[in-house]
């Protein structure tokens, strides 16, 4: 629809096009899928990210995804892994709590090539926040992850595919 977009201009878009707040609406949703052997979380929403002194503070929603969790009847421990399937805030924010891992005993799974292309230091104007908070939040987990490409399982039963397009940019 729009770059990040500002509440008021999403308005009189959604005005001036006739739609309803609900039909605007658009929530993310992270996938939790327990493969028999691993609990696997499929991203982490925004997490603290609203409440945080971010610069994108009271600009995104609050993640629930905990809250959500918990009336799955699943603990943010009961996590084996977390699969990031981009790095933009809305599928990091989730990656930590007050400066501690959200997901204590999980293990990471990154796609090498969104990786790389998030630490390097040449990302565009529009982005340097967000390479800002994969720096702050995702990169340190570097050391309990693993970094797939197409083909690479993921883990076992699901396999990664590439659906590079919109990320990493
Ligand atoms: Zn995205």
């Amino acid at each position: 629809m729009a770059a990040n977009p500002y509440p008021p201009k999403c308005e009189r878009w959604r005005v001036r096009t006739g739609l309803t707040r609900i039909a605007t609406s658009d929530p993310f949703i992270p996938s939790l899928v327990n493969t028999g052997r691993e609990l696997v979380l499929f991203d982490t929403g925004n997490g603290a990210l609203q409440r945080e002194p971010e610069a994108r503070r009271g600009r995104l929603p609050e993640g629930l995804l905990v809250e959500q969790l918990r009336q799955a009847v699943y603990e943010p421990q009961d996590v084996d892994v977390v699969v990031v399937t981009h790095g933009h805030p809305d599928h990091i924010g989730g990656l930590m709590k007050g400066g501690e891992p959200a997901f204590p005993n999980a293990r990471y799974v990154f796609g090498a090539t969104e990786f790389d292309f998030w630490k390097r230091s040449n990302v565009r104007d529009a982005r340097k926040f967000n390479r800002e908070l994969f720096m702050k939040i995702a990169v340190p987990f570097a050391d309990r992850a693993s970094f797939i490409k197409a083909g690479d399982e993921v883990v076992p039963g699901i396999q990664a595919v590439d659906a590079a397009g919109h990320s990493p940019e």
